[in-house]
């Protein structure tokens, strides 16, 4: 694709990358017919192209944001369906993330929307806070109906709707410090606890360190870490993604001075993206560049960490079959395809694919809040296709997911590690059907 930028603009290191993305756009539309916006809604403008062009018009003349751009911009899910299916390798990630930081310097949005995306970024990111919300949304459920029926308050009776009937406990995980390996120490990691995830199912995190210190890996949970900072990454808001980045590099960076780390593992597919992508989030930043660039590399989703080990005979035989729901941030934002259903499989788990598996479940961090309505539309097209497999029960790798979907379905719905951990001697998760034992665990 041409583009007109002039040398000032491009002395402006965003601009700079920005440019260099649209060049890539041969403008060939292959990426329309995998994204799931353009599927659902059929206009040009919410397509992978047509936004690339309105970023494109609205970065070269330098203007503001205007309701045109931010409409279809904010319907964009930052699936990255499209990048997977470019043949040219736009990296629609980044300009999307540029457009938005645009989007926030320079519109200004209705005001019950300024106030939800203010609601979201401070609630969510917060497991206190956020666990407090989730009580209090027990209490508000009644009004969801009246509350989506008031212009611009759709996106709370959203929230209410989405919330949990009933909040886990806290976890039994201390906030912080280290689970030593059982038996030879094989590595040693970092565990991203989370922010939502850890409030929503706790058991997740409890899982992950049950089955990597079986497996003779320390699992140390670092003091001070927190968000990763995606939810509010993906609303613009740069400076607060941007310090939540800097914390996290700062914990892990004295972790990897205090006893190295192997890895830093991660169980909730959307952070992994955003973590892989403080390399370039802070490349601008001569104090934490070569510190994230070293974090992004060793930051790993659980099974891809999982799927370099040699792993011993399974120690349940569930004789279950699962459909494997594949997160978008896991297959498109971070290319982890094979890996979580080569160790279901190898677990024990008949593993089956629904059918059109690359479109997203319509989660998306916050856009079943701030989208509720495409996003209703591509929850009911994904449980249709799920549901079609007949399986037993739906493992995937994204809190995210798992809430949406099981929102819409009575089918159980288990993260992929939990699965894990139980066919390799861990307890079985609530809500899974029985398997068959075959030795005793550990
Ligand atoms: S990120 Fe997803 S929704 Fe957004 S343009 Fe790409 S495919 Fe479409
Ligand atoms: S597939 Fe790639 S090159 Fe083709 S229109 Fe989409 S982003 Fe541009």
């Amino acid at each position: 694709m041409q583009t007109n930028f002039t040398p000032e603009q491009l002395a402006d290191p965003d601009i700079a990358h920005s440019e260099t993305i649209l060049r890539k756009c041969v403008h060939c539309g292959f990426c329309t017919a995998t994204c799931p916006t353009y599927v659902t809604l059929s206009n040009e403008l919410d397509s992978p192209r047509g936004r690339i062009y309105l970023i494109k018009d609205m970065l070269e003349n330098g203007r503001a944001a205007d309701e045109e751009i931010v409409t279809h911009v904010d319907r964009c899910l930052s699936c990255l369906s499209c990048m997977s299916t470019c043949p040219s390798g736009v990296n629609y990630m980044h300009l999307v993330d540029h457009a938005r930081v645009h989007i926030e310097k320079t519109y200004r949005r209705p005001l019950a929307d300024r106030i939800v995306r203010s609601l979201v970024a401070a609630v969510l990111p917060h497991p206190a806070r956020f666990r407090l919300a989730l009580g209090a949304a027990q209490l508000g459920r009644p009004f969801a109906g009246v509350l989506r029926s008031l212009p611009g308050l759709k996106p709370l009776a959203a929230m209410l709707e989405l919330a949990p009937r009933t909040v886990p406990a806290p976890s039994t995980l201390p906030g912080s410090g280290a689970h030593s390996a059982k038996g030879s120490e094989r590595g040693r990691v970092a565990l991203l606890t989370g922010c939502a995830q850890s409030v929503l199912d706790p058991e997740i995190n409890e899982a992950t360190v049950r089955l990597l210190t079986r497996l003779g890996v320390e699992v140390v949970l670092p003091k001070g870490e927190g968000c990763c900072g995606a939810l509010v990454h993906h609303m613009g808001r740069e400076e607060q993604a941007l310090a939540d980045a800097r914390r996290n590099v700062d914990v892990w960076t004295a972790e990897i001075a205090k006893g190295g780390l192997d890895a830093i593992v991660i169980t909730a597919s959307g952070c992994g993206t955003t973590i892989k992508d403080y390399a370039h989030m802070l490349r601008l930043d001569p104090a934490y560049a070569e510190k994230a660039r070293i974090v992004s590399g060793l930051a790993k989703d659980v099974t891809e960490y999982l799927a370099g080990f040699d792993l011993p005979a399974p120690a349940t035989a569930p004789g279950l079959t699962v459909a494997y729901h594949s997160a978008c941030s896991m297959q498109h934002g971070q290319k982890i395809v094979a890996q979580p259903k080569m160790l279901l499989k190898r677990a024990g788990f008949a593993v089956v694919e629904p059918r059109e598996g690359h479109l997203c479940c319509g989660s998306a961090g916050t856009y079943n809040i701030l989208q509720p309505e495409i996003s209703a539309q591509l929850k009911a097209r994904k449980v249709a296709n799920i549901e079609a497999t007949r399986a037993d029960l739906i493992a995937t790798g994204n809190i995210g997911c798992m809430t949406q979907i099981a929102s819409g379905t009575a089918m159980p719905i288990v993260h992929t590690v939990m699965l894990l951990d139980w066919a390799y001697g861990g307890p079985k998760p609530a809500g899974v059907p029985a398997g068959r034992v075959l030795e005793a665990a550990e």
